[in-house]
């Protein structure tokens, strides 16, 4: 009876090629995903936070070859904010149900992929000819959005919450532009939303002689 359970075990979703017996991936991909999220360096998400904030440049220059309505260093910044979101947030709070969640077999890739990619953003490497394909891939997926879909979009992606009436007040005294207006909707451009709270932020801050 075991030998047949255990030759039509389901395999793991990644193609590991290890049975999954229960869930869509087994755990030591699982574990594989949180080993690497894991062994990320505290500096590293700091530069990522530098580099999200337009402060630092990525340690590698070549990444980026596509560019999003905004310009590809808007765009960078914000996938850069989204990451360093994914790494420390959200891929953590997934990862002990992950094994159990219908796409596993996809988050667990792009959990590779995105350590991958801080890896090639905050250490510098001698092939600085290599075009980052995750995050040419995550920058092509922004573009301007409405309110109703741009809120949530802040929070899932972000982790950061902000509302319809702070939007329609940042436009209002000129912190944000709308991209485009159609008879029934304005839209905005999420890396113009992050760097209106970002300039919101700055104002706050007290004054250095
Ligand atoms: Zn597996």
């Amino acid at each position: 009876m075991t030998r047949v359970r255990e030759e039509t075990a389901p395999r793991c979703a990644t193609k590991c090629g290890r049975p999954s017996p229960y869930g869509e991936i087994c755990f030591p991909c699982v574990d594989e995903a949180r080993d690497s999220i894991e062994a990320i360096e505290p500096e590293q998400l700091y530069e990522l936070l530098l580099i999200a904030r337009d402060e630092a440049k990525p340690a590698n220059p070549n990444l980026i070859h596509n560019s999003a309505s905004n310009g590809p260093k808007d765009a960078l910044n914000l996938v850069v904010y989204a990451l360093l979101n994914d790494l420390t947030r959200r891929w953590p709070d997934m990862l002990n149900t992950l094994h159990r969640h219908p796409e596993a077999a996809r988050h667990q890739r792009e959990m590779m992929q995105g350590v991958q990619s801080c890896h090639i953003l905050t250490i510098p490497s001698d092939d600085s000819t290599n075009d980052d394909e995750y995050l040419s891939w995550k920058m092509k997926q922004i573009t301007p959005r409405r309110p109703d879909d741009l809120v949530p979009y802040m929070r899932e992606h972000l982790g950061i919450r902000i509302t319809r009436g702070q939007l329609d007040q940042w436009k209002y005294v000129g912190l944000i532009k709308p991209t485009h207006t159609s008879q029934r909707n304005v839209y905005y451009h999420p890396a113009d939303v992050l760097r209106a709270i970002d300039n919101r932020e700055r104002q706050r801050e007290p004054q250095h002689a």
